[in-house]
């Protein structure tokens, strides 16, 4: 039969697992919805080609081709790597109403999307290193823009 979900559905891994897993800051970003802080993350100016992935399930969400400098001191993309990727939540914690951004497939916080970025979409997704899992490119034979 078709697959048509292109690899996208990951397991979800088990609370436990996360726990062990992730390291404690990991943790309590991505299950608590906390935030590393600014300038302190290990991809804010990572400029290697490839993909990110969640770094609690491994769906690819993100594409380096759509990194950019945002200056806030996050890893800031402006789209997902494809529609369905992550979902959007209103997020009225802390006194300001932001859009949160989770992973699809496993409800990880990622971060926040704002719409301050720069074309086409005029979006910044505003996203935590912690929550992301970076996987260099392999040379592929994949249509390159
Ligand atoms: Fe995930």
């Amino acid at each position: 039969m078709a697959c048509h979900n292109l690899g996208m559905k990951k397991p979800v891994p088990t609370d436990d697992e996360l726990r062990s897993r992730l390291s404690p800051l990991a943790y309590e970003v991505t299950r608590n919805k906390g935030t590393e802080r600014a300038f302190t993350g290990a991809y804010t100016y990572h400029k290697d080609r490839g993909v990110y992935a969640c770094a609690c399930c491994g769906a690819e969400l993100f594409h380096s081709d759509t990194k950019y400098d945002s200056g806030s001191g996050w890893p800031s993309f402006w789209t997902p790597l494809a529609e369905g990727r992550i979902r959007e939540h209103r997020d009225t914690t802390h006194g300001m109403v932001r859009i949160e951004v989770v992973c699809a497939n496993c409800d990880a916080h990622l971060g926040h999307v704002f719409p301050d970025g720069p074309k086409p979409t005029g979006l910044r997704y505003c996203i935590n290193s912690v929550s992301l899992a970076f996987a260099p490119e392999t040379s592929s034979s994949g249509d390159s823009t």
